[in-house]
């Protein structure tokens, strides 16, 4: 039975990588990129989530981003975000979310990279000020910094932006180095995180997928649950328990 055989395998393992996207809080009411979102869907993310479109219109994109924290702030972590954050205490695991929503952090993870950002931290584009701004509405949109005439922006990474140097090598060197490569919830079409399951592949790691629906791993993953995130969560959770 696969779900035993990765219980096996996390018992066994010395380190452990979880990647994760957009899927994992999808059942937290979070929707994806590539869902459909009722009030902005006639807006691509491509089209509000770059520099060129804040350039042209700040307070556009601010006002998706105001929706998008609105919905953020009213979300709570699903089984599946606890799962990961409870492995982490019995376990070395390293979690890397393309999320930026936070909830990881709510379900208690703590060695966590944000390969995009945050939400709820927001930066100056003309200045180095960077602050955590909760408020939910936010106050004025576009908000301005506070120590000079900059707008400010949410400290993601925008499509055409470069990933966060640090969290990025960190991610390919654990990816490299891991045994263990869990991906959820991640069409991996965003890159370069699509790219860290195939490094650990390459470098002989066991390669764990969960999605409802195929993509371009599922074929070369040693197991592969095609389900959603907390349907997986509570049929490993049924199967740890029993082991333990
Ligand atoms: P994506 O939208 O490209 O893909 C989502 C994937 O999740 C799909 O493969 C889909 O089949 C799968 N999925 C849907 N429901 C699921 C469920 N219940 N359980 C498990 N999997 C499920 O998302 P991505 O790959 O993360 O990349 C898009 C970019 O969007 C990322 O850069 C991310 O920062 C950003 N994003 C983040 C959030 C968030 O923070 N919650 C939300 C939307 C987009
Ligand atoms: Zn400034």
């Amino acid at each position: 039975m696969e779900l035993l055989d990765l219980v096996k395998k996390i018992e066994e393992s010395k380190n452990i990588v979880v990647l994760t996207g957009a899927g994992i809080s999808h059942e937290s009411g979070i929707p994806t990129f590539r869902g459909k979102d009722g009030l902005w869907e006639k807006y691509k993310p491509e089209e509000l989530a770059t520099p060129w479109a804040f350039e042209k219109n700040p307070k556009l994109v601010w006002e998706w981003y105001n929706y998008r924290r609105e919905i953020i702030a009213k979300a709570k972590p699903n089984e599946c975000h606890y799962l990961i954050a409870e492995l982490e205490k019995e376990k070395d695991l390293t979690l890397i979310t393309q999320n930026i929503d936070g909830l990881h952090e709510l379900a208690g993870s703590r060695d966590i990279i944000e390969l995009h950002g945050n939400i709820w931290r927001v930066k100056c584009t003309k200045c180095s000020y960077k602050e955590i701004n909760r408020d939910v509405p936010l106050k004025e949109i576009p908000p301005k910094c506070p120590k000079c005439v900059g707008l400010l922006r949410p400290d993601v990474v925008w499509f055409g932006e470069p990933l966060p140097t640090e969290e990025l090598n960190d991610a390919m060197e654990l990816s490299a180095k891991c045994d263990l490569f869990i991906v959820i919830g991640t069409s991996l079409v965003v890159q370069p995180a699509g790219s860290l399951p195939f490094i650990a592949l390459e470098n002989r790691a066991f390669v764990v997928e969960v999605n409802p629906e195929e993509t371009i791993l599922s074929q070369r993953a040693h197991l592969f649950f095609k389900m959603k995130a907390v349907e997986f969560a509570r049929r490993f959770k049924e199967v740890w328990k029993e082991l333990c």
